[in-house]
């Protein structure tokens, strides 16, 4: 593994918030000493109509023996963030700023909204929420892709009180409905259909199954209401000028939509109902702004629920010194909505900072494997946004596509969702950052509301495949299995003994799980379920999930680690390496391994990366097993599902809950593909 460390771009940018190291670690230690001082200058930049006590600003209970798990942050303050997402920004002068350009999926399809736009049709659709009989502490559940009609429905929830409960639009009816079961949805916000690719969905349809099934689990969704979305695509492509005309360009589709009359509303028709001003709601710093389902990666997902005045701070300051955000800059994250990462970096820390950002509809692969770059170069993005498994399948198509478009403008390029591997990251490095951007690997998790280790780009030396060092507010710890903390040069479990502003506060409606899953392995500390070494350096590189470690011969190693050593051979586009039980060592390495575009999976392939891992890691890293697989099985945000993988490799059919999975079919043609012998 390269241990090459690479120098911020502050050497070119004089600029940066955060220009040295020296300067991180002091603030860094202010926010650990002086916790309370810290976040309230930041909070003090936010409008709060009923002030917060500097004195008694954040209080919490780790300990499970000493009592419930309780985290609060600013308790008695009111205030509500759409407001200061948007009238603050308004009356600060912003208006006209565009808020999101809106890319789609056709690139002939392209839109804008400023700052006053966005306030207007969010108050319009908080009058439309409130119509329909929302009030304070109701959930609404959001169904949606990548339009503009996504983001004002999220804010119109945070205006009014109301908690929204995104659901990735790609989900099958069944997670749909089994999550607005659980959260007990007044109104599911949708959209006729949508286009990924040149592939249709119809996703209202999906909606109305989703409904049928949630009545069987006790839950009768009342209200929904649809964005008509596809009518209007087909108007753009027509006319090329890529704006949102008036309904009359419309083609009526109403008879093609399924329908259920005194269910079911035309958002358009709601929305030219209602005035466009509506007074928000002052919430309690310690109301819910929203719940939202981790990706399932490990098991049932989980409804993370956060709250309105830390995840506001959190949000807001992670997304200025991670991307080093200045005004003028134009940014992009290219994940759904429907993720935390959507939440935290496309919705509220970009707003919360008055920034201008893309919104993306489609793929990285339509119309061509530029499309990313080609984005980039159309509205000069200066902060990029992905993730692993997106910068692994572009790496494939080689560099003629990246170089096909002008990428002077970036300044940061940020990672996300898994450990990228220190040869995705070099490629990212080299050839979308052309060794002039700082890359941000930022770790973090649905429960976390935002960054908790990363790079910053002003100031952090980087070494590819390490996320660095803790976010200020944070800090990490490492404990064996005996539960005792490691000092220095070391791996354990990740784990954290205080709280930071933007951290969940309980799963919904279920606080014992929340203590469960969480904070009783280890009583006094919240514990991510990943893994991590600190180098000699200081350096945090997360190794993967605990329950991905390997025992071979009382060698622990990490999953992560085998993997990177399988994907720097030239032929491998993607590897994940799961443990099998065995009789003599405890456990041996089982690796799935995806060749290359064009590149046929042969024994001579698969005998030379059983000697590369042999010759870096040791002998007795060597594996048993190296199987070809065509694809793998990935959640809907992109990561490998390795518990998945062990069954396969076990020839267990009893995979458990792969609702989450985007093509589940792929699991069948592993189990196919399992070499006869093993
Ligand atoms: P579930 O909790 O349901 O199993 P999930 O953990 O995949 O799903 P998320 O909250 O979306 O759901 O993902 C957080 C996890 O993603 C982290 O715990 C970690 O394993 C992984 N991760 C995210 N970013 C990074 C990163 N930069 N480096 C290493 N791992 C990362
Ligand atoms: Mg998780």
């Amino acid at each position: 593994m390269s241990r090459n460390v690479y120098l911020p771009y502050s050497v070119t940018s004089e600029k940066a918030h955060i220009k040295s190291m020296e300067q991180y670690r002091e603030m860094h230690k202010k926010s650990l000493e002086s916790t309370a001082q810290f976040w309230s200058e930041i909070a003090s930049q936010f409008h709060w109509e009923t002030p917060y006590d500097v004195n008694n600003f954040y209080s919490y209970n780790f300990d499970v023996t000493k009592g419930p798990v309780q985290i609060k942050w600013m308790e008695g303050a009111t205030t509500n963030v759409c407001y200061n997402l948007l009238d603050k920004n308004v009356r600060n002068g912003m208006g006209d700023k565009v808020a999101f350009y809106w890319e789609g999926n056709d690139p002939e399809d392209y839109s804008k909204i400023t700052y006053k736009k966005l306030l207007e049709e969010v108050c319009r659709f908080s009058n439309v929420l409130k119509s329909k009989g929302v009030v304070k502490g109701d959930r609404v559940a959001i169904y949606m892709p990548m339009v503009f009609e996504i983001v004002i429905a999220i804010l119109s929830c945070a205006r009014i009180g109301a908690v929204h409960s995104i659901v990735f639009a790609g989900f099958s009816s069944d997670s749909l409905a089994e999550r607005m079961a659980d959260c007990k949805c007044k109104v599911l916000v949708t959209a006729d259909s949508v286009y990924r690719g040149d592939k249709l969905l119809n996703i209202k349809s999906l909606c109305d199954i989703a409904m049928d099934k949630a009545k069987n689990f006790g839950h009768e969704v009342p209200t929904c209401i649809v964005v008509r979305h596809l009518p209007r695509l087909y108007r753009s492509m027509n006319t090329s000028n890529g704006t949102n005309g008036s309904n009359s360009d419309i083609i009526d589709l109403h008879s093609d939509v399924p329908w259920t009359d005194g269910r079911d509303y035309w958002w358009h028709d709601e929305m030219d109902d209602v005035e466009p001003s509506c007074y928000p709601v002052w919430m309690s710093a310690e109301d819910p702004l929203f719940m939202l389902y981790t990706s399932g990666s490990t098991g049932k997902p989980k409804g993370v629920l956060h709250t309105t005045g830390g995840y506001l701070l959190y949000a807001a300051t992670t997304f200025k010194y991670v991307f080093d955000y200045h005004p003028g800059d134009v940014y992009w994250c290219t994940a759904d909505i429907g993720w935390i990462t959507g939440h935290s970096y496309v919705v509220y820390g970009p707003l919360a900072n008055g920034a201008t950002s893309v919104i993306f509809e489609g793929t990285p692969f339509y119309p061509d494997n530029g499309r990313y770059w080609s984005i980039i170069e159309k509205y000069k993005v200066t902060q990029f946004y992905t993730a692993p498994t997106a910068i692994r399948a572009l790496m494939k198509f080689g560099e003629e596509p990246v170089k096909k478009h002008n990428l002077d403008s970036l300044k940061v390029l940020g990672s996300v969702g898994e450990p990228i591997n220190p040869e995705a990251w070099l490629w990212y490095y080299q050839n979308i950052g052309q060794e002039r951007c700082s890359i941000a690997d930022t770790f973090w998790q649905t429960e976390t509301g935002g960054h908790v280790i990363t790079p910053l780009p002003g100031c952090t030396p980087m070494k590819p495949g390490s996320a660095s060092f803790p976010f200020f507010g944070v800090k990490p710890i490492l404990l064996d299995e005996s539960g005792k903390e490691i000092e220095g040069v070391g791996e354990g479990y990740l784990v954290f003994n205080k709280p930071w502003p933007g951290m969940m506060r309980t799963l919904f409606g279920n606080h014992e799980r929340f203590q469960s899953v969480y904070f009783s392995k280890f009583p006094g500390y919240y514990c991510t379920g990943d893994g991590a070494r600190r180098d000699e350096d200081g350096y945090f590189w997360v190794t993967g999930r605990v329950d991905d470690m390997l025992n071979v011969s009382g060698h622990l190693m990490s999953t992560a680690e085998v993997e990177s050593v399988l994907t720097e051979h030239p032929d491998v586009s993607e590897a994940a390496v799961v443990s099998r039980p065995h009789p003599v060592k405890g456990e041996c390495l089982y690796c799935f391994v995806t060749p290359n575009h064009g590149v046929t999976f042969t024994p001579k392939l698969s005998s030379e990366l059983v000697k590369k891992v042999r010759e870096s890691i040791g002998p007795f890293a060597m594996p048993d097993v190296i199987q070809h697989a065509p694809g793998l099985p990935k959640t809907r945000s992109g990561k490998i599902m390795r518990r998945v993988l062990r069954k396969v490799a076990i020839n267990d059919r009893e995979v458990g809950d792969i609702s989450t999975l985007a093509d589940e079919h792929i699991v069948e043609e592993l189990f196919k593909n399992r070499p006869e012998k093993s």
